[in-house]
């Protein structure tokens, strides 16, 4: 790891204050919130955005011919489009608008499982997923006599590529990995592994639910056949969330839940459905959320998010060094390649310890196996203390992090 001397030229203090949550206190301290993994913080512009829909336009999608339906519905299709451009998507129509990645990720495990994939075959998953990319996959084999395979990782939490090749085979029906872990922070090379397993003909999901936020990702250079995020931890509100999938594969998959606005004709004999999006859009959506992710996509496109990626690296980098200074502290994930996230042990202390003193000094961190109990399972510990960053962090707010786990130490020692 370099030294991180000088950040780079991003004006940090300009951007924390497009976000009025940062500037309270907490616990009478400053607050410095480390948890953007879990769900990251909403600038002002997505919620007057949000609060702009509730106030002039609020009204059902899509079946209304009346003014405020139509505004509703073209506010909401605008959003889409721009979910389209960001991820780079062919066409608005991939881009389904779902709750968040655990339900995207359920979707295709409901709906492409249960039509592709049958007794026998391979369901193929990394040592580093998060339980919603875990479980989902788990029930359908259950269901369907099919066999979970794990890629496996190395000591630094890294997946074991050679590994990953040997594990592909005819029986294979999908793919599905992280683009980077939300317990270790590793970037996943996923462009190489979607084209790996395309020489099988296998299609890949990728959980790109830490990667959306940190950096650009274009579904179309991946070659992804699926890709989930959610629109908490991207700026948007809760609720809010994409499941992108290539329109070949979506036209030839069964709807995952069923009722109104996902339908062509209805009779009680038989239903046609409604081409794509519709077919998995049933029922009322999430709409002022929706259009609350549309609203931080234009955000992120105002801030040079490529500037802005480069600065939370740096940031990482800085708080890496300062948190491996420390003695009793150990670093639980030193990918290479990581992005946002640094998951610490403090010996002798249990995380949730650290947690508890850390936000005495006004830190939030997360404590708690991070949704990734095979990750815990694998390093050994019951759980980890973590840090995640956004773009809004400062170089000072990590001297607080480092100056609090120094204290956490002292109070244990
Ligand atoms: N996958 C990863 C990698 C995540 O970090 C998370 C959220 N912690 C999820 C899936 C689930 O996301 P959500 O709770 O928004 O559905």
């Amino acid at each position: 790891m370099t030294a991180v001397k000088e950040m780079s030229n991003w004006d940090v203090e300009k951007i924390r204050a497009d976000f009025p949550v940062l500037s309270q206190t907490v616990n009478g301290k400053p607050l410095v919130y480390l948890d953007n993994a879990a769900s990251s913080q909403v600038p002002q512009v997505v919620i007057d955005r949000g609060a702009k829909y509730l106030r002039e336009e609020h009204s059902n999608i899509h079946r209304g011919v009346h003014y405020l339906s139509q505004h509703a519905t073209t506010a909401y299709e605008a959003a889409r489009e721009k979910v389209k451009r960001f991820i780079n998507a062919k066409e608005a129509k991939e881009c389904i608008f779902v709750r968040g990645t655990t339900e995207g990720i359920n979707l295709v495990a409901y709906s492409y499982g249960r039509k592709f994939v049958g007794e026998g075959d391979e369901i193929l998953i990394s040592a580093m997923e998060h339980h919603a990319n875990i479980i989902p996959w788990q029930v359908l084999a259950e269901e369907k006599g099919a066999r979970i395979k794990v890629i496996p990782i190395n000591e630094r939490g890294e997946l074991i590529l050679e590994e990953y090749e040997n594990l592909l085979n005819e029986r294979t029906k999908i793919v599905a990995v992280a683009h980077v872990s939300n317990a270790l922070g590793t970037v996943n090379p996923v462009k190489e592994m979607i084209a790996t397993a395309h020489k099988f003909g296998v299609p890949v999901l990728i959980d790109a639910a830490q990667s959306v936020p940190h950096f650009p990702v274009d579904v179309q250079d991946l070659d992804a056949d699926f890709l989930v995020f959610s629109g908490h931890k991207m700026y948007a509100p809760t609720g809010s969330g994409v499941l992108y999938g290539k329109k070949e594969w979506l036209d030839k998959m069964p709807p995952y839940q069923t009722g109104g606005g996902m339908i062509r004709t209805v009779t009680f004999e038989k239903t046609t459905y409604a081409g794509l999006p519709e077919k998995f859009e049933a029922g009322t959506p999430a709409i002022a959320a929706g259009i609350g992710l549309g609203a931080a996509i234009d955000y992120l496109n105002s801030i040079d998010f490529e500037a802005a990626a480069r600065y939370e690296h740096e940031l990482l980098e800085y708080a890496t060094e300062k948190l491996s200074a420390i003695e009793g502290v150990k670093l639980i994930g030193t990918a290479r390649e990581k992005a946002s996230v640094l998951s610490f042990t403090i010996e002798n202390v249990h995380p949730h310890d650290i947690g508890t003193i850390l936000d005495q000094s006004g830190i939030a961190v997360r404590a708690g196996h991070h949704c990734a109990q095979p990750v815990m399972q694998f390093f050994d510990v019951p759980a980890t203390a973590r840090a995640s960053f956004a773009f809004y962090n400062t170089r000072e707010e990590v001297d607080k992090l480092a100056e609090a786990v120094h204290k956490v130490i002292e109070v244990f020692a």
